[in-house]
């Protein structure tokens, strides 16, 4: 499918992902740690800029980049993050997950979007809370 250029339908999507991803996190990661957010929605052009794939979910506003800090918001490191990643995302995030190293990618599936589009269509904008209380 082709990403969204309504603005409204991608900043509803950016909300969805953001506001799934924290709750996703508080649910099943220890809280001890915190993820701080390096990358959302990305348009085309910014995406080939930082050399992102081709059919990025980062262009559907369904993608996070984050590293993972302490409570402190200091960055655990490479090779924690990496721990971490393999005890607590890896094996439960509903979505793709991946290990970049310096960061991690998580993002949920594109089609999501269809439903988010379809959802407001409906529902006006009570259709973005709806859907969220639905999937969560
Ligand atoms: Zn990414």
């Amino acid at each position: 499918m082709i990403p969204s250029k309504n603005p409204i339908i991608i900043k509803a999507t950016e909300l969805f992902t953001d506001h799934y991803f924290k709750y996703w996190w508080e649910k099943h990661v220890n809280p001890i740690y915190k993820y701080k957010k390096t990358s959302g929605y990305r348009d085309p052009v910014h995406n080939k800029e930082v050399g992102g794939v081709d059919d990025s979910a980062h262009l559907y506003a369904l993608a996070l980049d984050f590293i993972i800090t302490n409570e402190n918001g200091q960055f655990v490191g490479q090779e924690k993050q990496s721990e971490i990643f393999n005890i607590y995302i890896k094996p439960f995030w509903p979505g793709f997950a991946l290990d970049e190293k310096n960061h991690i990618h998580v993002n949920l599936d594109r089609e999501l979007q269809k439903k988010i589009e379809k959802t407001l269509l409906i529902a006006g904008g009570a259709g973005g809370y709806i859907l969220y209380n639905i999937l969560t």
